[in-house]
């Protein structure tokens, strides 16, 4: 299929006014295109950037066609809005993300079963509807394993992490109250991700291979390159994921490898990604450039280069709490800040890029500050 391309002055419509829509809008504004965001806080991030804001829930089918009407293409930024309500506007207005995406990956069982039929290497994993089903998991998989909702997670809501009897009372209310699937818990060595974006005319273009730190199972930092040589192998994973599944836009692959050095896809996010963000500072094209230029249809770059090595850091509330005096004297941070009301502890505020010829030196340095240790 193709779709048109856009012309200046056109305008792109998110659904969806979070960070990642922020930014987004951002790079379309930077292009000239007029930005209208769906979104249903009223205080999103998005609000205050966009020309135009409708205020809605995501599940609003006549916002959701009014957005249709009054943009030229549609977007999303997250992957968590109804799949059957996204193919019905699909049909009716221009949305070259399409519907399949979202509709295999907000399911992690559709998900995890796409990537296995694709020959993608998948942590083992079984679906866990009833409780009953919890024994087989211990058979086949044993402790420790994680247990993961089928829908509707992120930064780790919605998972557990089963290592003994002990944890089987949580694990089953878990399971009563929603449907999960049990996963292997594997001792990693590392996690890499991998963003890349697909044009319309099918062109393919990846991102720097980039390695990721959780902490509490959200994104602590990434660092870029990433200190291990599997770009080769984690590219040939995201292509077999191209063939498997339509895309248009950016996306990013998250990777587990193991301490036997196993290459195993843990998910995808079929949209701009925290783990990508460096991009705006390090890399001649953002990851919300390359998405804006994909959906509205133009050629995107043939290659991304990175300019320069980079640690990037998530500032959730404690963290502006600790740093945030310290800003003004270090412009070299590179600091975003979303602007949302409300500061919570572990709530994703910003983050901040540093680009440097030492990554590990860096890095270290970012770490002890981040811990309070000022070195
Ligand atoms: P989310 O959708 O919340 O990002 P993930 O499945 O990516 O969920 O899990 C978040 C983090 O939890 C991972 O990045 C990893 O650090 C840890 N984790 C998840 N599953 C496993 C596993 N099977 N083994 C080891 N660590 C895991
Ligand atoms: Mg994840």
């Amino acid at each position: 299929m193709t779709y048109a391309k856009l012309r200046i002055g056109q305008t792109i419509g998110i659904i969806g006014g979070g960070q990642l829509g922020k930014m987004m809008a951002q790079s379309a504004q930077k292009m000239g295109y007029r930005v209208i965001v769906l979104d249903p806080d009223e205080t999103c991030p998005c609000q205050y950037v966009a020309h135009e804001f409708i205020h809605a829930a995501y599940d609003d089918m006549e916002a959701l066609n009014q957005l249709g009407k009054q943009t030229d293409v549609i977007t999303y930024e997250f992957e968590n809005i109804d799949a059957q309500q996204l193919k019905l506007l699909t049909e009716a207005y221009n949305v070259p993300q399409g519907d399949q995406a979202i509709t295999l990956l907000q399911d992690r069982l559709t998900e995890k079963e796409t990537l296995q039929q694709a020959g993608v290497q998948v942590v083992p994993f079984q679906q866990v509807s009833t409780v009953e089903q919890l024994d087989d998991v211990i058979q086949n998989l044993g402790y420790p394993f994680m247990l993961k909702t089928r829908y509707g997670g992120y930064d780790g809501k919605g998972q557990i992490l089963v290592q003994s009897q002990q944890d089987l009372e949580e694990a089953r209310s878990l399971v009563t109250v929603q449907e999960c699937v049990a996963e292997q818990f594997l001792t990693l060595e590392r996690e890499v991700s991998l963003t890349a974006t697909v044009g319309q005319n099918g062109q393919l273009v990846y991102f720097p291979l980039q390695e990721n730190e959780h902490r509490d199972q959200i994104l602590f930092k990434t660092v870029v390159p990433a200190r291990v040589d599997r770009t080769t192998a984690a590219r040939q994973e995201v292509q077999k994921i191209t063939q498997a599944i339509h895309f248009i836009g950016t996306f990013t692959v998250e990777f587990f490898i193991d301490q036997s050095g196993e290459l195993y896809v843990n998910e995808i996010a079929p949209r701009p990604h925290n783990s990508g963000h460096y991009s705006i500072e390090a890399c001649d094209y953002s990851q919300f450039d390359t998405h804006i230029l994909a959906v509205a249809g133009h050629d995107l770059p043939s290659k991304i280069t990175l300019l320069k090595p980079a640690v990037m850091m998530n500032l959730l509330g404690k963290d502006l709490d600790l740093l945030e005096d310290k800003f003004s004297k270090h412009p070299e941070w590179h600091v975003h800040i979303y602007g949302k009301e409300v500061r919570k502890p572990a709530r994703k505020m910003g983050h901040m890029t540093l680009l440097t010829e030492d990554i590990n030196e860096t890095e270290q340095a970012m770490v002890a500050l981040f811990e309070g240790r000022d070195i």
